[in-house]
């Protein structure tokens, strides 16, 4: 496989829904993808024989976005093995709901090692990379839920709203050396995560969204093409919203 002339994008949890959807669109775009999953294997790999179907180009990556030391130990490989990434987009997450008074610890700790250290630990590693090569675009799959509350997701609201102030944070680090870091903020898109909702749990999200639908993996995976794009290039630290109006 020639990659001598690809940029490369690591998109994590990209096995299925938003993930998978934005790991084919960079492809398609022309990113040489690293398809990071924690354990389902053969829908990783599905994603990567669609990729290379289509006439794209991807790598399996397995690691867990949580476990820092496997974090920096496949970042270093694509890095020795490939060369500097240029987009990283951290889309791994999990929500375990409860209302706060149920919150048991481990959930509280799951969610927050997942979704906000996880996210923190690939950031960190990207990082080094891009700066040294002087580009890069880094974006995180944060949530309409991190901007608004939401009864019953207390924990994942503070580790969806902490990414938004950490990529706040590090795009004021990181701008001089041309690595932008930029937040979307998806509302209800239809996937596995919202799959477990009932029909009248989603007839009163309906309720809330002035478009009157609930998103596709694909609202979100163009936005991100954008933001890894040269097109977006003057654009970072900002939070953009995915969720048809919900949130404004
Ligand atoms: P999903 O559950 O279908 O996919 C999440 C992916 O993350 C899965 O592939 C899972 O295996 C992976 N993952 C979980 N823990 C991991 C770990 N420790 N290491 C590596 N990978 C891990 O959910 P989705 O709806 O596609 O959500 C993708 C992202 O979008 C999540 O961060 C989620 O919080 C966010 N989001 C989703 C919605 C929605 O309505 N679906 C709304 C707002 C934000």
């Amino acid at each position: 496989m020639n990659t001598a002339a690809k940029s490369f994008a690591l998109v994590t949890g990209a096995s299925r829904g938003i993930g998978a959807a934005i790991a084919k669109r960079l492809a398609k775009d022309g990113h040489h993808v690293f398809i990071n999953y924690a354990s389902n294997e053969a829908k990783a790999a599905q994603i990567r024989d669609a990729i290379v179907s289509a006439g794209g180009t991807a790598e399996l990556c397995h690691f867990d976005v949580s476990n820092s030391a496997q974090v920096d130990e496949k970042l270093d490989w694509i890095h020795k093995s490939f060369g500097p990434l240029s987009v990283l987009v951290n889309n791994a997450g999990i929500t375990i709901d409860s209302l706060l008074l149920r919150l048991k610890d481990d959930d509280l700790r799951r969610t927050l090692a997942v979704d906000l250290e996880g996210a923190i630990y690939c950031t960190r590693a990207a990082a080094k990379q891009m700066m040294r090569a002087r580009q890069g675009s880094i974006i995180q799959i944060s949530s309409v839920i991190g901007e608004s509350g939401n009864a019953g997701q207390s924990g994942y609201a503070a580790a969806k709203a902490g990414l938004i102030g950490f990529s706040k944070s590090i795009a004021k680090e990181l701008g001089s050396r041309q690595v932008r870091v930029n937040v979307v903020t998806p509302g209800f898109i239809e996937t596995d995560m919202t799959g477990a909702l009932t029909e009248s749990q989603k007839e009163a999200i309906l309720q809330t969204i002035p478009l009157g639908y609930l998103g596709a993996a694909d609202d979100v995976s163009s936005l991100v093409a954008f933001l890894a794009s040269g097109a977006s290039r003057y654009i970072t630290g900002q939070v953009i919203g995915v969720n048809g109006g919900m949130y404004m």
